[in-house]
């Protein structure tokens, strides 16, 4: 029996009115689990209206107050985390030692925003002219909404809404209608941790909901996580609407492996990137670039380590890899597969008709190693987004760099080398918005920030660190003087200093 799950509107679960729905599965048995109500025009509305109505009283709220809430959260966090990460497991199918990291890196999220007094701090200039100073005020924008991928059902979402929240704005999260549950349940606690009614909503939903949010002129700013056609159906619309939008797209990562690298860690490096997550991840590692003699030696081993996969369900601790999310996923992930061979890819490790005893119905697929794979092949250019590497051979390092560099992702990249000079000239030259020196996955921590390059990114602000703080606040400078010892009168020129 399939639940019917809500939306999380002005602090209450809310049930679905539309009458349309879509199915939420278990991946690793194929079996529907819940049904997620599909919001209309008019839900949608609902929960910009509880989100409007919430916000002069929490934008009111001082900093100090809201960095408290963000504390509880955090605590409320770590004691859920488990329980948020059997929800990910349950619904994305990722193994669970998996799905707890990612709730972690989630969680470092929200201690940054701990600090947002510090982070909306402004600038002070005394005296700037006689008697005259300057002061800067970071102030909220309003009503701020997101729209989440499946892939990383809590980490995502934990990328926008505390730091916006923090900042003074209220907020309506769009999660993946694959993966609904925990948004809701990262809802419920914020609402524990103290957060007044309103500030924080769930409408789930597909297209009908976005383009609600995209048009409505209360809705100030909107970021987006996905894939990249919608992403840059997302900024064209928002920013037609006038908004401010951080719209971050899908990747094709590569990692160049020089022939001085620790080919060992090397290996290591590729089986995590490449088939940790099901290849599901946008910083996954999905092709590697073999330079001169490093080739043969790592066709050969990856060979073997792929063929070595365990392959089960995310709940057993065994596994390695667990299922796809969807059954239409994995179609479209096999398809890329036979794509690839008839491009004429060389197919060293077939995954393809994978049957797991007990798990038959289950979206399992095996790894697929490709050698010999070329730029001009589909299976290069296109993202997979499955546990598929692609192997390209080339003669250099230039060549290596233009290779990355010609690709329409910019996401992430990585090098391994032994060569500092190499592993410099690379993080220089190379175009991509994320940079790994024997690092395969440089997911750079929340007091950094995350962005690509190119077709990985639309808009000109990263998610979270300082770039959240600037994109979740606007920025107001004000000049100011008092009667008293410094007299003046009507100025009818532009007035200066000197
Ligand atoms: P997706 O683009 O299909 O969906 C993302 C969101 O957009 C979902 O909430 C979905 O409901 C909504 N959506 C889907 N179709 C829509 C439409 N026609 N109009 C309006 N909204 C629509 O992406 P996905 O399959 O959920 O996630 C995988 C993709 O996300 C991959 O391309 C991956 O690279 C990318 N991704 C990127 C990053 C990053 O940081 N760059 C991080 C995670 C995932």
């Amino acid at each position: 029996m399939s639940q019917e799950l809500h939306h999380f509107i002005g602090g209450k679960l809310v049930a679905g009115q539309n009458k349309r729905f879509g199915n939420v599965y278990d991946p690793a048995t194929g079996h529907i689990t819940a049904q997620v109500p599909l919001a209309s025009h008019d839900e949608t509305l609902a929960a910009i209206s509880a989100a409007e109505a919430a916000f002069p009283e929490w934008a009111a709220t001082p900093v100090t107050a809201r960095a408290q809430v963000m504390f509880q959260y955090r605590e409320l966090l770590e004691t859920h985390r488990n329980e948020l990460a059997d929800l990910i497991t349950s619904e994305h199918g990722k193994i669970t030692s998996d799905a707890k990291g990612s709730v972690s890196r989630g969680i470092e999220v929200v201690e940054f925003a701990c600090g947002i007094p510090h982070l909306l701090k402004g600038d002070y200039s005394a005296n700037v002219s006689k008697g005259i100073d300057i002061h800067d005020l970071r102030q909220p924008l309003g009503v701020c909404a997101g729209i989440t991928p499946f892939n990383f059902p809590v980490m995502v979402p934990l990328w926008m809404f505390p730091l916006a929240i923090a900042c003074g704005n209220t907020f309506v999260l769009k999660p993946s209608e694959k993966v609904p549950s925990s948004s809701l349940r990262l809802a419920e606690l914020m609402k524990e941790a103290g957060l007044p009614d309103g500030v924080l909503n769930v409408i789930n939903g597909d297209k009908e909901t976005v383009d609600t949010l995209l048009e409505d002129s209360r809705v100030r700013a909107l970021s987006f996580v996905g894939s990249t056609a919608i992403a840059k159906h997302i900024y064209a619309t928002g920013c037609a609407f006038g908004k401010r939008i951080q719209a971050l797209g899908g990747a094709k990562n590569h990692l160049v492996v020089m022939p001085d690298a620790d080919i060992d860690k090397a290996i290591e490096a590729l089986m995590g990137a490449g088939y940790g997550s099901a290849g599901e991840r946008c910083m996954a590692i999905s092709v590697a670039v073999a330079v001169g003699s490093a080739a043969d030696t790592l066709v050969e081993r990856l060979k073997t380590e792929v063929g070595n996969l365990t392959i089960g369900p995310g709940t057993d601790p065994d596994s390695n890899m667990g299922p796809l999310v969807t059954g239409d996923h994995r179609k479209r992930v096999e398809n890329y597969v036979n794509v690839g061979v008839t491009e004429g890819a060389a197919l060293v490790v077939d995954g393809r008709n994978l049957s797991l005893k007990g798990f038959e119905d289950g979206f399992f697929m095996g790894g697929c190693l490709f050698d010999h794979v070329s730029p001009n092949m589909r299976i290069y250019r296109e993202e997979i987004f499955g546990p598929v590497l692609c192997i390209v051979r080339v003669p250099t390092y230039e060549c290596a760099l233009n290779l990355v560099n010609s690709h329409e992702y910019g996401n992430g990249t990585a090098v391994f080398t032994k060569d500092g000079n190499t592993a410099r000239n690379f993080a220089n030259d190379v175009q991509t918005g994320m940079v790994g020196i024997n690092v395969p996955i440089p997911v750079p921590l929340s007091f950094h920030t995350f962005g690509g390059w190119k077709n990985s990114l639309f808009g000109s602000a990263n998610m979270y660190g300082y770039e959240g703080v600037r994109f979740y606040s606007q920025l107001k400078t004000i000049t100011s003087r008092w009667p008293g010892e410094i007299p003046w009168g009507a100025d009818f020129t532009m007035p200066t200093s000197r």
